[in-house]
């Protein structure tokens, strides 16, 4: 504990899977944590795990993300979880779905980091986390096609950013998940039919799929000062699926 004691955090989608995860471990490491939601029952939630500070806070509205920043004031850890998986080819990609998509999984970065980077360069110190995939940017995953897209694009705006501010205290990194256990993850199982949630297991050479607290305790190393050398970096762990 205390591995980011003194550190203030905001996160997006905290309500669920991979950002509940990480606000419950960002909190238990000493973090004083902001964590946001469209879903306010299940932030609601999250006092039973010693996160307290919580705001309904829809990542796709810039008006309401900058409001927030300006409330909340200067951070030192940016989490940006909030992602939506489309399923399907390009031919079943309209125009709105496509808009949709990079709308939620890569424009709300950009708009976090807008929002919260000019407060960190004012204290000359902030680590930034956007959650990528392995799928998109280190495998073509079946059906995944805007998905994919969405995410390599987050790959490379962290590395943009990392670049950019890479002298004046920032740091930014991606982190690439596998395959998790997570409530969307479960339904996207549950749609393919009662055998879904197999067809995913078999497919990982560790006969199972990671949990979100996995891919929290990287979150952790990410944000914290351990890591304090390594920026712009799509940092995978999945379980070996991409083996
Ligand atoms: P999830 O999809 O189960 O939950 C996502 C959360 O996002 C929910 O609490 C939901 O209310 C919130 N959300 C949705 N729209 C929002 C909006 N407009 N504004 C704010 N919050 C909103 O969680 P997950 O599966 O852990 O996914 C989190 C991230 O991890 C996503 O970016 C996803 O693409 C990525 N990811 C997940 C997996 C996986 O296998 N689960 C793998 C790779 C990457």
């Amino acid at each position: 504990s205390d591995r980011l004691k003194g550190k203030r955090a905001f996160v997006t989608a905290a309500a669920a899977g991979i950002g509940r995860a990480s606000v419950i471990a960002f909190a238990r490491e000493g973090a004083d944590v902001f964590a946001t939601d469209i879903d306010e029952a299940g932030l609601s939630s999250l006092a039973d795990h010693g996160v307290t500070r919580t705001a309904r806070l829809d990542v796709r509205d810039t008006a309401a993300v900058d409001a927030m920043a300006q409330e909340i004031g200067t951070i030192d850890i940016l989490l940006n979880a909030a992602g939506f998986v489309h399923h399907g080819t390009v031919l079943d990609c309209s125009d709105s779905d496509w808009d949709f998509s990079f709308d939620l999984n890569v424009k709300s970065m950009h708009r976090t980091i807008r929002a919260f980077l000019p407060g960190m360069l004012e204290t000359g110190r902030g680590s930034i986390v956007n959650i990528s995939s392995a799928a998109g940017v280190y495998k073509a995953a079946p059906n995944r096609y805007v998905y994919g897209a969405t995410k390599a694009a987050v790959a490379a705006l962290t590395r943009a950013v990392a670049a950019d501010f890479i002298t004046r205290g920032i740091r930014c990194n991606a982190i690439c998940p596998g395959t998790i256990e997570t409530p969307s993850m479960l339904g996207r199982a549950a749609a393919l039919g009662p055998q879904g949630r197999d067809m995913f297991v078999s497919r990982q050479p560790m006969g199972r799929l990671g949990n979100a607290e996995e891919i929290a305790a990287l979150a952790v190393y990410l944000a914290s000062d351990e890591s304090a050398f390594t920026t712009g970096v799509a940092h995978i762990i999945d379980g070996g699926w991409t083996l």
